[in-house]
């Protein structure tokens, strides 16, 4: 364990300024000129090298010279495992870090510029305007009784106010919970049940593909005898009739417009928690995962200066639904720790059209585009060639991107390529960052504001600084070069997840039990003689045929290479005499001549054994119009399994849209492989 030494005498110095400490500061550097490009490599090169040399004192420097300490911590862990404490004995408080400590020089500055779905719509919240905000919401929930450590359930649309609570219960302790507003009542009140939540915040509605979504109702069906919510605080954002249960439910504007101008921050221990978020369940029952203060908000903004490297001039903007982990760390705690300008936006990315994300980036002059690929791979469907030769719905006239960035899943090296070409241009840097709900920030990516890397597409290049990995075979050792294995990581870091939410022994055994020691995130990697991290998919996902380990991820890029699929999975079912047999779903791309499904299927099948070999052969390939998602985007690669064997599909509750499931049943009985 170090001390921290250094941590103690930067905080002094920076304690209550609006200085954004030395890792935000490198990454101020918009005009890629030559001399600070060089300086930047060397600040890269310098900071991986203390990282090395003595990771703890590296983050607890990254601790003390990027967040506000109202007290400064002793040490920068303690590590009883699996169980870290990051910045012992320091007091913070994470809306101070991300709203008051810019009151001095940001105040007029936008923070969120919101657009609702329908385009007529526009806020800008300035920096003061949210510090306004969030103290009297602040209030509010002291009003309603809130203490230190209550859980808040939060289920809102996307619109500022779902910022401005998860601020309000950071400023006085509270730990938020938020739920994704196109959750099922089944699924919220599981969520709400398991938390122990005694305060919902939701709204009346919200507006999806035009229409309302009746979030007011759902809550009510999902609260329906759950006697511990003690009140439901309502905002009115669709206006449309809803019924009200009073005394339990109260409207948001009653309450502010009571409630008192001023609350200052709590100072909280480092290792308070600051929210419980519900994994995405791609993989089965979604884990409650708990975040802490400190730690987290250190690897959120270190990670976020390295990555976006966002000065004054950029509008950034995340497609993600701050009902994700990435809307948690990299739409509101890390751009607004960083003091820069998002734009945040409330409907469908594809409506009324393919064009509506091109049109928010041109509206908004944005400069740093981050998303996943499963939106990016939508996307690019429309963007074919017409029948009359011209380009419709694609990407164009984006000239003010510089960056852009995905995560969620792998992606494909031909949707990089297009995302790299078509989307920025050939001029703006990919970033493919891979992290998870419980690594609570990015591990493992290109940073661009700190250092040069050559792409290559499909790779998220190399660990963070401070985060040391591996790639190991079943019993555990180290795989050669280029093989393939189970990633882990080897350290503890800031961001880690605290435990599961009154499950400790599901921590443990989820992610701790495989290797004894290390942290087990459960996906299938390679590292190359460049030390580039290719991720391929999930450990369970992985396909074993005749003795050899293949990842659903190689497998993908090489059925969406073919220039008629827009998107596919693959999955393997028990084959008596290969071991498995792979199964091959792909969606075509509209805009491609309908080649038929016979011819399509077989075309998958030459270019696979082409490219991966005769090996991957798969046993049957299904053309289907779409592949069941997760309400975040990712492939549900297990209900596919459970199709293709003709079995039960289990825990659904995290699907998109049910009707998948008939739809693709009905598919597999008429397409016979
Ligand atoms: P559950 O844990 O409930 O099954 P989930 O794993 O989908 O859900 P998240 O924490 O949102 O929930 O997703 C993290 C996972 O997403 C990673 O473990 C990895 O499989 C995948 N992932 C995220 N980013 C990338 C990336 N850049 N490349 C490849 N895979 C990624
Ligand atoms: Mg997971």
């Amino acid at each position: 364990m170090s001390d921290a030494d250094s941590g103690g005498s930067s905080i002094a110095r920076g304690g209550g300024s609006d200085e954004i400490g030395a890792a935000g500061r490198d990454g101020n550097h918009n005009d890629g000129g030559d001399a600070r490009g060089a300086a930047r490599a060397r600040d890269g090169h310098s900071l991986r090298k203390s990282a090395e040399a003595d990771p703890e004192s590296f983050w607890a420097r990254q601790a003390a010279e990027g967040l506000e300490w109202f007290r400064p911590f002793d040490a920068a862990l303690e590590w009883d495992h699996p169980f870290a404490r990051w910045f012992v004995g320091g007091t913070t408080n994470a809306c101070y870090n991300a709203v008051d400590r810019h009151q001095q020089a940001r105040a007029g500055k936008p923070a969120i510029i919101w657009e609702a779905e329908d385009g007529n719509q526009r806020r800008t919240i300035s920096y003061g305007d949210l510090f306004a905000d969030v103290q009297r919401f602040a209030n509010v929930m002291k009003s309603l009784g809130v203490r230190g450590g209550d859980r808040i359930t939060i289920c809102l649309p996307m619109v500022p106010e779902l910022a401005v609570a998860m601020l309000a219960c950071a400023r006085i302790g509270a730990v938020h919970t938020v739920i994704f507003s196109g959750f099922s009542a089944a699924s919220v009140r599981e969520r709400v049940s398991d938390s122990g939540s005694q305060v919902v915040i939701t709204a009346d509605g919200g507006y999806r593909r035009g229409r309302i979504i009746e979030l007011k109702g759902t809550i009510d069906e999902a609260l329906s005898g759950l006697d511990s919510v003690r009140h439901v605080v309502v905002l009115r954002r669709t206006w449309h009739e809803i019924a009200m249960s009073r005394p339990r439910d109260k409207f948001w504007d009653d309450l502010v417009d009571a409630a008192p101008d001023t609350c200052p921050a709590v100072p909280l221990e480092s290792s308070h928690p600051l929210f419980i978020l519900y994994t995405s369940g791609t993989t089965g029952r979604p884990k409650g995962v708990l975040h802490g203060t400190g730690g987290y908000l250190t690897h959120v903004h270190s990670t976020f200066g390295w990555a976006f490297g966002a000065g004054d001039d950029d509008v950034y903007f995340c497609t993600a639904d701050v009902g994700w982990v990435t809307g948690h760390s990299y739409v509101v705690y890390g751009p607004l720790m960083h003091g820069i300008t998002s734009v945040m936006y409330e409907g469908a990315p594809d409506h009324p059209g393919p064009s509506r994300t091109w049109q928010l980036i041109r509206d908004h002059g944005v400069t740093i585009f981050y998303t996943t690929p499963t939106l990016l791979r939508m996307l690019m469907r429309f963007d074919s060639p017409g029948k009359d030769g011209g380009r419709h719905g694609g990407p164009s006239g984006l000239d003010t991107l510089r960056l852009l960035g995905t995560v969620g899943e792998p992606i494909n090296p031909e949707v990089w390529r297009w995302y790299h070409e078509r989307v920025g241009q050939g001029r703006c840097p990919v970033i493919d960052t891979w992290w998870q709900t419980e690594t609570g920030g990015m591990l493992i990516s290109p940073l661009p504001a700190i250092e040069d890397t050559i792409p290559k597409p499909g790779s998220a290049a190399r660990p963070v600084p401070g985060i040391e990995i591996d790639v190991l075979d079943d019993e555990g050792n180290p795989v050669p070069v280029g093989a393939k294995g189970q990633l882990v990581v080897r350290k503890p870091w800031p961001g880690m997840l605290m435990t599961l939410w009154g499950d400790d022994d599901r921590y443990r055994e989820a992610y701790w039990k495989r290797y004894p020691g290390l942290y087990h995130p459960g996906d299938y990697a390679r590292i190359d003689e460049d030390g580039y991290v290719w991720l391929l998919g999930r450990a369970d996902d992985v396909l074993k045929v005749a003795g050899h380990r293949i990842g659903t991820a190689e497998l993908e890029g090489c059925v969406v290479s073919h220039d008629a699929v827009a998107e596919s999975a693959v999955c393997g079912i028990p084959d008596e005499v290969r071991g498995q047999s792979i199964v091959v779903f792909a969606v075509s791309r509209s805009g491609t001549p309908e080649i038929g499904h016979d011819r399509l299927a077989s075309e998958i099948v030459k270019r696979i054994r082409s490219e991966v070999g005769s090996i991957a052969t798969p046993g049957a390939v299904y053309v289907v119009p779409r592949l069941p998602k997760t309400r975040s985007g990712k492939i549900m690669r297990r209900l596919l399994k459970s199709l293709a064997v003709g079995g039960e599909v289990g825990d659904t509750s995290t699907l998109e849209d049910a009707d998948v499931i008939g739809e693709i049943r009905r598919l597999l009985s008429s397409q016979k492989p």
